[in-house]
């Protein structure tokens, strides 16, 4: 059981007088688990209103480190984050643990994949979803189905966002809301994003997650919910059960039980119309030479490649020092801007992760990994320029 703030009733005060939660509902949460899944912008609203509340025990998982682009809207971080390029989940870790001395946060610089998604699910009580793809998104809410645990669903793009809270035996899943595969669209690296629309999402997010964990089940919102909150148009979709030919959600469901419509603001459309509107991308790519495989993050020109094997980080700075490199370290990574005239940055992970910057071409991205992180050899760097 998570450690006890001695100070409890008088940190928490103001919640407990909320009828609904009291002191009940304020202890059911303070012996939760929650699991955010990405430290962006999203990420970084839901671990404050988590932690706040008084949720005993955090897992934050993200794979990416904090970058100047990021203040304008993800809350956590500043400019000395940045100046020091830490992992996103480290960054938060730290600012959450000056907020609450006694709160239990675990932080996991990691990708989350198909290998390891069961694993950061373990044990909790609810998944909040803050990643930035739908593959992700997708993978996660499988597990979380497969553990009966319920996935709170979140995404912003531009001025416009949604949230559903999808639970097990209750709801069908994103898989069967969604598509198998998301869509490529918009996305806030393409689209911009406003900060308000993120606030909006992840306090929707938040009040279902408070719900749920505080014990009042029976006031789970069962809606998918899309605005846009520049033109102000809001829309309402009742969450149909899970879908008898699912192997996720299936079971009660009836899959001719389409969402029905039960707002419909100026700019609306359908669920899935909605969803591929926010557009969510991830694509995977095939395995190439000592590369195990690459991705090229949504929107961002970037690529990341993983390598088959963990990376010794002191080794290979100073390796890429002695190739011509502008090092930036700290203990969780090594950022590295590669000799003019390239231009790409390498950052390298422990875990054999590599985000190769400035390029979205998946082929380059891994060469670039070859020649300087696999072994350089100077007709390929030559090649490269
Ligand atoms: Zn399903």
């Amino acid at each position: 059981m998570p450690a006890r703030d001695p100070d409890w009733r008088e940190r928490y005060s103001r919640q407990i007088r909320y009828a609904p939660i009291g002191e009940a509902g304020q202890l059911r949460l303070m012996d939760s688990t929650v699991l955010i899944a990405g430290c962006g912008a999203l990420g970084c609203a839901l671990a404050q209103h988590m932690l706040r509340s008084g949720v005993g025990k955090l897992v934050l998982v993200d794979r990416d480190y904090v970058e100047r682009s990021n203040l304008h809207r993800q809350t956590l971080f500043d400019e000395e984050d940045a100046d020091k390029a830490l992992p996103k989940a480290e960054a938060a870790a730290a600012k959450l643990r000056r907020m609450n001395r006694d709160a239990r946060v675990e932080a996991h610089v990691s990708d989350i994949t198909k290998d390891n998604a069961a694993v950061f699910a373990a044990g909790v009580d609810l998944v909040l979803d803050g990643t930035d793809n739908a593959a992700t998104r997708l993978l996660l809410c499988d597990e979380a189905f497969r553990g009966g645990i319920p996935f709170v669903y979140g995404g912003a793009t531009a001025s416009r966002g949604m949230t559903a809270m999808l639970v097990p035996g209750g709801t069908a899943c994103l898989r069967c809301l969604i598509g198998a595969e998301g869509e490529e669209g918009d996305n806030c690296d393409t689209a911009g994003i406003l900060p308000a629309v993120i606030e909006w999402v992840a306090a929707l997010q938040a009040a279902e997650a408070v719900k749920w964990l505080s014990g009042n089940r029976g006031a789970v919102r069962n809606s998918w919910l899309s605005a846009d909150i520049w033109q102000f148009a809001l829309r309402e979709s009742k969450l149909p059960a899970g879908y008898g030919g699912c192997r996720i959600c299936g079971g009660s469901g009836d899959s001719t039980e389409a969402a029905v419509d039960m707002e419909v603001g100026p700019a609306s459309n359908n669920v899935m119309g909605d969803v591929n509107k926010i557009g969510d991308c991830g694509v995977a790519m095939p395995l190439r030479r000592s590369v195990a495989a690459s991705s090229a993050l949504c929107g961002r020109d970037t690529v990341q490649v993983t390598l088959g094997h963990p990376i010794d980080l002191a080794a290979e700075a100073e390796k890429l020092r002695g190739l011509g490199c502008r090092l930036t370290e700290n203990r969780y990574l090594a950022k590295a801007e590669l000799p003019v005239p390239l231009v790409e940055k390498l950052v390298l992970f422990p875990d054999g992760r590599v985000l190769v910057q400035g390029t979205s071409d998946i082929a380059r991205a891994e060469q670039l990994c070859v020649a300087f992180v696999g072994g350089a050899s100077e007709g390929l760097e030559e090649s490269l320029k």
